[in-house]
């Protein structure tokens, strides 16, 4: 029976063994999200945010949920769209993105890398001796900062929820990447830089289970495809591994999250003096080298 109205429940919340239904979990989800908002300062009124929007259910839900309550927050709201070129897959998904965008009346801008970098991912792949997630992360945050700038968005809202965040803090732990880390939380970035636009999370306390259900329940559109080159290995066995620790120990990402939320204001103190931002000599982005990643990844084409 739902913890609150005794009718019947279709989730056990991950972290409390409270079982909510239908109507209680969606305003329990939307409180939740407008909290996380409020208490990392993440909008503010007049603000233009953009969505990075894939078409999966994090990036559909966290547009749908902005779009619902926009009236409370009167921010100008926009989605942009990368299309990697990956054959089979993102094709799938766009068509997502414009569905819940033409839904939701809000303006969609999609920017390929074909016409930007001159070669789909899938080609990309076969150009360069790096693996596909690597070029495609660095190729894409490159364009989401880009066109963040150039549409005048102050702020790009990414979908990662709660176990993509412990994923990361993880993984950064048991590779000594903790500088990483100091980038992490509900709003990315350790310093402000004009040239590039910061990235807020307002799904961060809410976990994938959560997010799942949500989406399911409001009917968003969603494909469940998977990407073919979604092959990370390492993220994947990190994955498991807190997964099967949950199921053990239930709570347990909850306390990953929250201790990493207490040492972070330490974190990004500590690395913030530690690299003086330089701008790429190529394409004038901000970056931690003389030549930025994306700039040095697409110089490797002609090699
Ligand atoms: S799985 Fe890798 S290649 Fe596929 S969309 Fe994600 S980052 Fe890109
Ligand atoms: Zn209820
Ligand atoms: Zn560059």
């Amino acid at each position: 029976m739902c913890n609150f109205c005794k009718t019947k429940p279709v989730i056990t919340l991950p972290n409390s063994n409270k079982q909510l239904c239908k109507s209680c979990f969606i305003k329990y989800f939307d409180k939740k999200v407008f909290k996380t908002i409020k208490k990392y300062e993440l909008i503010k009124r007049e603000d233009k945010i953009l969505v990075a929007i894939s078409g999966g259910k994090d990036s559909n839900t966290i547009l749908h949920l902005l779009n619902k309550y926009n009236q409370r927050f009167k921010i100008k709201l926009e989605a942009l769209a990368i299309d990697e070129g990956i054959k089979g897959y993102r094709n799938k998904t766009l068509k997502d993105a414009k569905k819940i965008c033409k839904e939701n009346k809000v303006k969609l801008t999609i920017i390929s890398f074909k016409d930007e970098f001159g070669y789909t991912l899938d080609q990309l792949i076969k150009k360069i001796k790096l693996k596909q997630c690597t070029i495609c992360g660095v190729l894409r945050r490159y364009l989401l900062n880009k066109y963040s700038l150039k549409l005048k968005a102050n702020k790009l809202v990414t979908g990662h929820n709660l176990d993509d965040e412990v994923q990361s803090i993880l993984m950064n732990q048991f590779r000594n990447n903790v500088e990483v880390s100091a980038r992490l939380g509900p709003l990315t970035g350790i310093v402000e830089e004009k040239k590039f636009v910061r990235r807020i999370k307002p799904l961060y306390l809410l976990t994938e289970k959560e997010v799942a259900t949500y989406a399911f329940l409001n009917k968003l559109p969603n494909t469940f495809t998977e990407c073919p080159n979604a092959i990370d290995a390492y993220r994947g066995d990190v994955r498991d591994f807190i997964n099967n620790f949950e199921e053990k120990y239930p709570g347990t990402k909850h306390s990953i999250i929250n201790s990493f939320l207490k040492t972070l204001p330490l974190l990004k103190n500590g690395f913030k003096t530690s690299k003086a931002i330089k701008h790429c000599k190529k394409c004038k982005m901000p970056s931690s080298k003389e030549i930025c990643q994306s700039c040095e990844l697409l110089n490797k084409i002609n090699l």
